[in-house]
């Protein structure tokens, strides 16, 4: 009914320094729904990094202390189906109705509201009636709001109202006892040496770490072969692989033209205005640094310029950022979106 997953508990959300801020705002607001100031409460950071599991873990805890209160946990992807249904259907209002007596309303992944004008609207006055009425309004999203497109202004200007909570990539020691954990949970036995080899090795995400653990227990049982580290090289290998072959220049591009809210054109085009030189000297150092292009093919595909002005670009970034505070901030803030 409230669509909570059990096993997404707190219990089971390892802290680190890395979600510190997130998990406390989260057992601070599902001890109080509504009556702190954390509302909305808004978790953000990248792609397996615990939004989902928080998320239901606010809701599991909240059911748990108060089983009078509804709680419904929604994407915002179901959320948009279910309002064009309801549009077509005529039940628009039933919709509207069904929201607004809800006491805590938690909806993942709102960067899925992006562009979609009719959905955003009627979720805002569903917004503003439950935080009106006190009730508690949990949201995630792969981006901090400052950074999110295409969504309206009011709509955004809610989201800053409360808290919004970064999650990090969790540090060594984080990504070792989320393992140990998840292992214990499973009744698996494994060596520690092979848990710290999978943990140093799978750094910017929970849901690869994991994954690449399950795969490890498979391969071992089905094949009945012993878990040796020679196993999980081969397993790690192969995630790490995959996560590698994502860093293209397109995907550099497009990372370093959201960060700076303008298109992937504007990032390209001849214009000499300095943040846009800036942002495609930022593309083209970084795709220097994580990928094996060359100066050449890097200045073709961003912009169609020469292998020179890649080379001074790169050599400005690094003159930058060691002399400028903001432009470093720039590269920081950059990196940990390509998550390396
Ligand atoms: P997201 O929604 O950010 O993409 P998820 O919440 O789906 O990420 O998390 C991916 C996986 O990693 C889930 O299985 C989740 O239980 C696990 N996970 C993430 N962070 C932690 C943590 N701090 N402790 C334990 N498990 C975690
Ligand atoms: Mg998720």
């Amino acid at each position: 009914e409230s669509q909570l997953n059990p096993n997404y508990s707190f219990e089971n959300f390892l802290e680190g320094d890395s979600n510190r801020l997130a998990r406390s705002a989260g057992l601070a607001v599902a001890a109080k729904p509504g009556g702190t100031s954390f509302n909305p409460l808004l978790i953000f950071g990248g792609v397996g990094l615990g939004k989902t599991h928080l998320a239901h873990a606010i809701g599991v805890d909240i059911k748990d202390k108060y089983p009078e209160k509804t709680v419904l946990y929604i994407s915002a992807e179901k959320f948009t189906q279910q309002y064009i249904d309801a549009v077509k259907k005529n039940n628009r209002n039933d919709f509207i109705h069904f929201y607004q007596i809800i006491d805590v309303l938690i909806i993942d992944d709102v960067q899925f509201l992006s562009g979609k004008t009719g959905t955003q609207d009627v979720f805002f006055h569903i917004f503003n009636h439950l935080h009106q009425n006190g009730k508690q309004v949990v949201l995630t999203s792969d981006k901090a709001p400052v950074d999110m497109q295409d969504i309206e202004q009011r709509l955004l200007s809610r989201f800053k109202w409360g808290l919004s909570a970064e999650l990090q990539n969790p540090d060594f020691e984080t990504r070792v006892s989320i393992l140990r954990n998840k292992l214990y949970r499973d009744g698996v036995e494994m060596p520690e040496d092979i848990i710290e080899y999978v943990a140093k090795n799978i750094k910017s995400n929970v849901r690869e770490l994991e994954g690449a653990i399950i795969s490890l227990i498979a391969q071992s049982s089905f094949n009945k072969k012993e878990i040796t580290i020679d196993l999980a090289r081969t397993i790690v290998e192969k995630f790490v692989k995959n996560t590698k072959r994502e860093v293209s220049i397109d995907y550099i591009q497009k990372v370093v033209s959201d960060y700076f809210q303008m298109d992937i054109d504007t990032l390209q085009s001849k214009t000499r205005k300095r943040h846009i030189v800036q942002a495609r000297q930022l593309a083209m150092f970084f795709a220097k640094k994580l990928t094996k292009a060359s100066l050449a093919s890097i200045g073709s595909q961003i912009g169609k310029r020469d292998h020179a002005t890649v080379l001074h670009a790169c050599k400005t970034v690094d003159n930058l950022s060691s002399t400028d505070k903001q432009f470093r901030k720039y590269v920081e803030d950059i990196t940990k979106k390509l998550s390396v």
